[in-house]
């Protein structure tokens, strides 16, 4: 079985992480990196970087982005691994996906001033790379910067998330849509860290069918978001519904991120690595 260390979802500075995909590189190399995809959220606009620079590293690479889904009122993420990144309909659903972001932004800052955290937008907006990208992270620095909270897990605890000031409910791109967008521009859509979703047994059941449904092939096994013991949960649905495993630390910045780069377990042993079917995309 393989003993690779692809590490495939990490971000930088183009959506809500802190490091350039250059400095993202050199980390993960250093970190024993054979294999790499950035996987911005809604974007692949550092893709071409991320490639020059993987292998200015000697690292072996897949195209990659993050796809934020609503599915049964929930956002699911979809890791699209190995399409071309000129593809045009992905490009343009991708930009679609992102357009609502910044009138969210400004409805989220409404509600924070209403709690008396003021300037939230323009606090949020000096820690953005891309102007396109403004994420709840984003507010989760400045909320830090400012001390309404320790640090940024605290933030999404008291601010941001369902019920909590600062959420504004947000309709994201079909899963339909985000599996047709990755696998027409030629790559394997995968269901991102399945154990961050509070669904129903019922609903997962639906998830995971309807995915492979409209053609999705892979499921995060090992990553910087599951426990083992998820991890192993995760290892038999992957096998219950015949899905390629991946795995990746979801690494956003060396303050805030508990697992670096390359640095998780080994896939379980039986399953079929989602880089087995990508080989002829690892460029
Ligand atoms: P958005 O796409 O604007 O909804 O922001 C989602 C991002 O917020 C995720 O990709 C994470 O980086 C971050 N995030 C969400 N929940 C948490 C959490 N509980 N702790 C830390 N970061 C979180
Ligand atoms: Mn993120
Ligand atoms: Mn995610
Ligand atoms: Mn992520």
């Amino acid at each position: 079985m393989s003993i690779l260390n692809a590490d495939l979802h990490c971000h930088s500075v183009v959506s809500d992480g802190t490091l350039t995909p250059e400095v993202l590189a050199a980390r993960a190399a250093a970190n024993g990196v054979d294999l790499w995809a950035l996987t911005d959220h809604d974007e692949i606009g550092g893709q071409h970087r991320a490639l020059a620079a993987a292998k200015a590293q000697g690292m072996r690479y897949l195209t990659g982005t993050e796809i934020s889904v609503t599915f049964a009122g929930v956002t699911v993420h979809i890791v699209g691994l190995g399409f071309d990144p000129d593809d045009a309909a992905l490009v343009q659903g991708l930009s679609a996906t992102r357009g609502g972001r910044g009138a969210r932004a400004m409805e989220m800052a409404e509600q924070l001033a209403k709690v008396g955290i003021h300037g939230a937008y323009e606090g949020a907006l000096r820690y953005v790379g891309n102007p396109e990208l403004i994420s709840r992270t984003h507010f989760a620095r400045f909320l830090v910067e400012v001390g309404a909270c320790r640090d940024t897990p605290e933030v999404f605890r008291k601010y941001l998330t369902e019920g909590k000031p600062g959420f504004v409910p947000h309709r994201w791109a079909q899963l339909g849509d985000a599996v047709r967008w990755i696998t027409e521009a030629g790559g394997m859509a995968i269901i991102a860290h399945p154990a961050r979703y509070a669904f129903t047994a019922n609903e997962e059941w639906a998830l995971f069918s309807e995915f492979k449904a409209h053609g999705g092939r892979g499921v995060e096994v090992v990553t910087g978001s599951h426990t083992n013991a998820e991890a192993i949960r995760y290892a038999e649905t992957a096998l219950e519904f015949g899905l390629a495993a991946s795995r990746g630390s979801d690494f956003h910045s060396p303050e805030e991120s508990h697992t670096d780069l390359g640095k998780l377990p080994l896939l379980p042993g039986q399953l079929t690595p989602v880089w087995e079917l990508l080989a002829d995309r690892v460029r």
